[in-house]
């Protein structure tokens, strides 16, 4: 059965770059050049200048750019990052499979961001670094976050997969830190036909570091000089990424004309005394990656939907202190409060940039129809 309103509708984004997508691969097949090389190149340069970054560095998932940038800043054994207990698993991930420790912190009230304020009373003297997530397109309070972290001289490394072209007080996320790692899986704000993902910094040294962990630590030709791996982009990805890129300001525009849309909706359906709805700080651009209602019986408003043709999804539910994974860690229900509450409300409605007025309307009517009527009856 197709969806009345899909969570995403990637043949609709596809279908007018059809004929571009398909010269872009025509280009790649014919120099059968596929790893890294001259797409690769001309994609970092276009996105060093869409992100006001002095290096992108092309990588082959938004997981490798955060192993690699945990990598390039030295995290192993014994160390500590520090990182949002509400997040997708790969942020806590990247630290666990070099050896460190991920700690945990809870989640702002009203964002689903990490809440700088509780990160002093974990620093230690083994902190190695910060791992903020602008989770579902908005910017986590970097102005805080940096502040701290400058002040203990701990470097920051941003989760962007969810939000590029995000920004906090006017410059786009992923510039910030020390690194900022994006993600281009296909459902992404700006997707691949593959996996892929983009490394960003300001730093030079570090630049080359991470340069060399891409392709095993190699300096000169089969001469290695550290462990790395093998993190490199397909040339493949590069070129339809380079016809998809420059569509992503009107993309994004679009998602939040349907956020501020489905604002409008739900207060005109009288809805917002009992769904509460994603908040935007003045300071920042949030990009919509999901938009992310909260609900008391959100399992129940989920089959609701399902019943009803229209997708709707749960943006996390199990919280990285609890999943099974990490159980050596010793995380309890109870720890991280505000993040388990999200995990048990949180309900991502669709929001991509093909969306229609008509289906906004009956998401929020399907919702509606929950909320009002008798609960749990199909
Ligand atoms: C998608 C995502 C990743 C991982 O990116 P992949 O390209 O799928 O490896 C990491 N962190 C967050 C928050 C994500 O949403």
């Amino acid at each position: 059965m197709t969806l009345r309103v899909p969570m995403v509708d990637l043949p609709s984004q596809y279908r007018p770059l059809r004929a571009q997508i398909l010269a872009a691969v025509t280009r790649v097949t014919e120099s059968q050049q596929f790893i890294m090389g001259p797409e690769t190149a001309a994609l970092e340069a276009e996105l060093e200048s869409m992100l006001g970054v002095e290096h992108a560095i092309s990588v082959s998932s938004g997981t490798d750019a955060l192993l690699l940038a945990l990598m390039a800043l030295g995290v192993g054994p014994g160390d500590d990052v520090v990182m949002p207990v509400y997040s997708f698993f790969a942020t806590a991930a990247a630290a666990v499979r070099l050896g460190a420790t991920p700690v945990f912190v809870d989640i702002e009230p009203d964002s689903f961001n990490v809440d700088v304020a509780q990160i002093p009373p974990v620093l230690s003297s083994r902190t190695k670094a910060l791992l903020p997530c602008h989770l579902f397109g908005l910017s986590a309070d970097l102005d805080s976050l940096l502040t701290l972290a400058s002040r203990a001289s701990i470097p920051v490394v941003e989760d962007a997969a969810q939000a590029i072209g995000a920004t906090c007080g006017s410059r786009p996320v992923g510039g910030f830190g020390a690194f900022g790692c994006f993600s281009f899986y296909p459902t992404k704000n700006l997707g691949a036909f593959g996996d892929a993902g983009l490394l960003t910094t300001n730093d030079a040294g570090l630049a080359s570091r991470a340069r060399r962990l891409r392709v095993h630590g190699m300096d000169a030709r089969y001469v290695h000089t550290m462990v790395g791996g093998n993190f490199r982009m397909d040339a493949m990805q590069a070129a339809i990424l380079r016809v998809k890129a420059p569509h992503l300001p009107a993309w994004t525009e679009a998602r939040r004309q349907h956020a501020a849309r489905y604002r409008r909706m739900f207060h005109e359906a009288g809805l917002t005394g009992t769904v509460v709805l994603p908040v935007e700080p003045p300071d920042r651009r949030h990009v919509f990656h999901q938009f992310v209602i909260r609900v008391d019986e959100r399992d129940a408003l989920k089959r609701h939907l399902d019943a009803r043709g229209i997708g709707s999804e749960v943006y996390y539910p199990v919280p990285l202190h609890l999943q099974p994974a990490f159980a050596s860690l010793g995380g309890r229900p109870g720890d991280f409060p505000r993040a388990e509450r999200a995990a048990r409300e949180s309900l991502a409605i669709p929001i991509h940039a093909e969306l229609s007025c008509d289906q906004q309307q009956l998401v929020v009517d399907a919702i509606g129809e929950f909320v009002k009527g008798p609960r749990g009856s199909p």
